[in-house]
């Protein structure tokens, strides 16, 4: 679904990304792991066209194909142009719901698809109420946001990226704003997702989820891929030392 290469970003003289290389097959967990300010949540801003990486390519099937270094040095409209053709195919869950606190449930979960795609209301609506069951939350349809746990309000956040259909799930550290005891409910969520077959990229320290999900995991320190592997492999046969060392920290 997805190929990345030589991915690479610097702000200013940090180089964040050096050169990343993966692929996404539809329907596949990728889940990346590794230690703060790895690059890991650049890596998947620039999957949605939050980021603009000032080189390497991204070909997501169906299109666009974009080589960043060549658009830096085309026209400003193009660029925009491709970001946005992006972002229409991955939808994003975030640290922080970010949901609107004067909307409720059902509206929150409506207002892209409604206002963005252009879907009518009705079907909008009864859409959104088949997800928001799906995860428990039907009864929760014209709560506001403050009146939920940070567990449900993850979910919310989650069925609001389902409702945009996107081809590509992207996830940034989901559970980490979270209490320890609603961690559990909001990757449940997530990995029947994964059964289901929706394509995900997951950025995570939750190594028992990555473990049970993932079909890949990427090692990033330093703004490369230090090591990828399946779980089995990269969790109990790591082949680099860094991966050892990070691994016996968090375990
Ligand atoms: P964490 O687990 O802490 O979220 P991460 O692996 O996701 O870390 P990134 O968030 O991708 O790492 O950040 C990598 C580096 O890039 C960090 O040093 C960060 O300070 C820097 N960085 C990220 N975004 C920006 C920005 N918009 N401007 C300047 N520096 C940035």
């Amino acid at each position: 679904l997805l190929t990345a290469t030589g991915l690479r970003k610097a702000f200013g003289e940090n180089e964040v990304l050096r050169g990343i290389d993966f692929e996404v097959r539809r329907g596949e967990v990728v889940v990346l792991i590794g230690p703060s300010g790895s690059g890991k949540t650049t890596v998947l801003r620039s999957l949605n066209g939050l980021e603009t990486p000032d080189a390497g390519v991204l070909d997501l099937d169906g299109g666009p194909v974009i080589d960043f270094a060549a658009q830096a040095l085309g026209p400003a409209k193009a660029a925009k142009q491709q970001r946005l053709a992006l972002r229409d195919r991955s939808a994003m869950v975030f640290q922080h719901h970010n949901l609107f606190p004067h909307l409720t449930v059902l509206e929150n979960v409506i207002e892209g698809p409604v206002q963005v795609q252009r879907v009518p209301k009705a079907r909008a609506v009864a859409e959104a109420t088949a997800l928001l069951d799906r995860v428990g939350l039907a009864e929760k349809r014209d709560a506001y946001p403050f009146e939920l746990s940070g567990g449900q309000q993850q979910r919310v956040g989650i069925v609001r990226a389902l409702a945009l259909k996107p081809d590509l799930l992207l996830f940034d550290e989901p559970t980490s704003a979270l209490d320890p005891e609603l961690v559990g409910e909001v990757l449940q969520v997530i990995a029947e997702l994964a059964r289901e077959g929706w394509t995900m990229v997951v950025v995570t320290h939750e190594l028992a989820f990555a473990r049970q999900a993932a079909d890949e995991v990427l090692f990033l320190d330093g703004g490369v891929v230090v090591e990828r592997g399946t779980p089995q492999e990269l969790f109990t046969a790591p082949r680099e030392e860094r991966t050892r060392r990070f691994l016996d920290r968090i375990l």
